[in-house]
């Protein structure tokens, strides 16, 4: 994207954390930046204006902080993909599986519309195990998947490849 390398400017890495030998992006520099987070959201909102998205659904928690922007921008609906146990209503899941066990995401049963037109965002594609399996549920709910996005990808992880051979589209500001 335009704002590619500008973005990946304000973007620090965080040797070590959480653990010995991770590298880990940290966006909080690039959200602090008020120049760099509305070109964020600008890259977003130019990709999927014409799009005629019905829904952001945005992975908790930092796919919040750009996700709610963008559906506020599109003048669309915000739906939040939340870790387990956090919905109230009824809702359905999706397991997925980690270096070190497994992790759930779940959608409230009613977020959608059946055939609705769905971005799916999260700050960071890793395996990519998160955002396919947010994909998953999103399709097993009936919505349309336009597109999985993202600020930053991971490339050498193999996670945004996973995700396209999975039928999605993937847009990544940065890698
Ligand atoms: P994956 O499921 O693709 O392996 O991991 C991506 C998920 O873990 C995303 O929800 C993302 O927020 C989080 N994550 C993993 N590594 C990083 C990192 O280095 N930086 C940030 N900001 N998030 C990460």
């Amino acid at each position: 994207s335009i704002y590619g390398d500008y973005i990946k400017s304000v973007i620090r890495t965080v040797p070590d954390w959480p653990q010995a030998g991770v590298n880990f992006r940290d966006i909080t520099p690039l959200l602090q930046n008020s120049a760099a987070f509305r070109k964020l959201i600008d890259s977003f909102v130019h990709r999927y204006q014409e799009l005629e998205v019905d829904a952001v659904a945005a992975i908790d928690a930092r796919g919040f902080i750009i996700g709610a922007p963008l559906a506020y921008e599109l003048g669309c609906s915000f739906v939040p993909v939340r870790k387990k146990g956090k919905l109230p209503f009824k809702t359905i899941s999706e397991t997925y599986s980690l270096e070190y066990g497994e992790s759930s995401v779940e959608l409230h049963s009613d977020a959608f519309q059946k055939g609705d037109r769905i971005v799916v965002m999260d700050d960071l594609i890793a395996t990519g195990g998160t955002m396919l399996a947010a994909a998953k549920l999103i399709q097993r709910s009936g919505g349309h998947v336009v597109e999985t996005a993202t600020i930053v990808d991971l490339p050498e992880l193999g996670g945004s490849e996973k995700i396209r051979q999975s039928g999605h589209n993937v847009f990544a500001v940065c890698s």
